[in-house]
């Protein structure tokens, strides 16, 4: 069967989406930051200043940082010593001080400012290393092995509320640790969230080099869940992009794609993510995106047929404004659109 074909015909490019992010921070304004309770922030877990981050994207000199967002939010200056301060920035330009460096194009997690579009107001790489992350994620990934235990029995308790109203016995022997299990599962299913994309996912692997030639990853198998069902949807993802002088590990695509995969998604939105994210890491010249993916809640529930999958893709830069590249992206994908 064919499968639906989303065209990216009418996707911004990166700086169009940046632009839009004053329209949306119109729509959506800015709330006073949260404020970080003390007894959440042992000194040992204060703030990792992002070491990686700084090595790998801040020491290439003024020249090199891009210029702020025209409409990014003015952020609260932060030390790598204090997480949150309480003065405000009050010029328009967000900026975060490392090590007693100005960042300006740095900005910390809005946690509670993130509009559910990826639109966002801020870029996807932040100094804390939190990319676009749910509202709870940095309580999820600060949490003792202790408060974890008692969020998966909450999570259980509402499960166990679900198997009765289903009509279940909650009582009996295959039911017994079902809600545990399940509870454990939309944790794993959900890590994404917690995950520091500069730590965890990046690491040390962008490297300075001169290729210049196309890079694709193909078939990098994702599983995800629908944010409308939470039903999954899996399928796989096709990486490419045109270097500017760095290179992020191969592996590492990989990596990028399941960090946004493993959370509530829409597919269209997943893919944007992941290509926006590696925009900004390694400002490439061109970037793109494709997903091929079924969808439980479509191919389970009678609307299409099993084996049919949605198609999204994501073109930033050279790769959208080259109907050549993009060609040639897409033979080496193998297909023709
Ligand atoms: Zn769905």
């Amino acid at each position: 069967m064919k499968p639906a074909t989303q065209t990216d015909e009418d996707l911004p490019t990166y700086e169009e989406v940046l632009k839009q992010d004053t329209a949306a921070s119109q729509q959506y304004p800015p709330q006073p930051p949260r404020p970080v309770p003390q007894q959440q922030q042992p000194p040992q877990q204060q703030p990792r200043p992002p070491q990686h981050y700084q090595h790998q994207y801040m020491q290439q000199g003024p020249g090199m940082a891009p210029a702020p967002a025209p409409g990014a939010m003015p952020r609260p200056n932060t030390t790598s010593s204090t997480s949150t301060s309480t003065s405000t920035n009050t010029s328009t330009t967000p900026s975060t001080t490392i090590n007693g460096r100005r960042i300006p194009w740095v900005h910390d997690t809005p946690l509670n400012i993130r509009p559910a579009s990826p639109y966002t107001l801020n870029p996807p790489v932040e100094a804390d290393g939190l990319s676009w992350p749910s509202i709870g994620a940095r309580e999820r990934s600060e949490e003792t092995s202790e408060e974890e235990q008692k969020r998966v029995g909450r999570i259980a308790d509402a499960v166990q509320t679900i198997l009765s109203e289903l009509g279940e016995n909650t009582e009996r022997e295959g039911l017994l640790d079902t809600p545990t299990r399940y509870a454990k599962a939309m944790l794993y299913f959900t890590k994404g969230y917690q995950d520091n994309i500069i730590d965890d996912v990046i690491k040390n692997a962008v490297f300075e080099e001169d290729h210049d030639e196309m890079v694709i990853v193909r078939d990098i198998e994702i599983f995800s869940l629908c944010e409308h069902h939470l039903v999954p949807f899996f399928g796989k993802v096709h990486i490419g992009y045109i270097p500017n002088k760095k290179v992020l590990g191969l592996s590492k695509l990989a990596r990028l794609a399941e960090m946004y995969a493993r959370r509530l998604q829409v597919q269209e939105r997943l893919t944007k993510q992941i290509a926006m994210a590696l925009s900004d890491i390694l400002k490439p010249r061109g970037v793109a995106v494709v997903i091929e993916a079924t969808h439980m809640c479509m191919v389970s529930r009678g609307i299409q047929k099993t084996g049919s999958s949605t198609v999204t893709s994501c073109m930033l830069g050279y790769l959208r404004e080259s109907h050549k590249t993009r060609e040639e992206f897409l033979n080496l994908l193998g297909r023709r659109h």
